[in-house]
């Protein structure tokens, strides 16, 4: 379930009995953002779910500063491309997590990273350690 709008969070299936306070999302990696909730069934193919994300960071990133403009650019790349990304793709959203100047581009990490966890293996690699 996506949690707080594009950047807000995942919660995967089994970890849904959550407060709906920032606390209590804070400490799964999520966020209480607008307070969407958007649940994805079975069938939808969590690559394509982090592709949006990417193309959301993509298209909404101001460019302002190099590390949302490029990281948001580098990652829609390697979601499009498809394959798990090397460490380059964790330094990245680190980069982008500590230096983005605005709270959009700090955000993007931790959608990513929580989306990564919500799937587990199926998307292997994407968590960007
Ligand atoms: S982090 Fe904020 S200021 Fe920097 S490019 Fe992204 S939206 Fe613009």
């Amino acid at each position: 379930m996506q949690v707080g709008g594009p950047l807000g969070g995942f919660l995967a299936a089994d970890d849904l009995d959550v407060p709906l306070s920032e606390r209590a999302l804070a400490a799964r990696g999520a966020a209480m953002g607008h307070a969407g909730l958007v649940a994805f069934d079975r069938d939808v193919e969590p690559l394509r779910v982090l592709r949006h994300v990417w193309e959301f960071a993509d298209a909404e990133s101001c460019g302002a500063c190099s590390p949302c403009r490029v990281g948001s650019r580098r990652g829609l790349e390697h979601a499009a491309a498809g394959t798990p990304p090397g460490p380059e793709y964790g330094r990245m959203l680190r980069l982008m997590a500590g230096a983005s100047l605005c709270a959009f581009g700090r955000r993007v990490p931790d959608a990513v990273r929580s989306l990564a966890r919500a799937y587990g293996d199926r998307l292997a690699g994407w968590e960007g350690r």
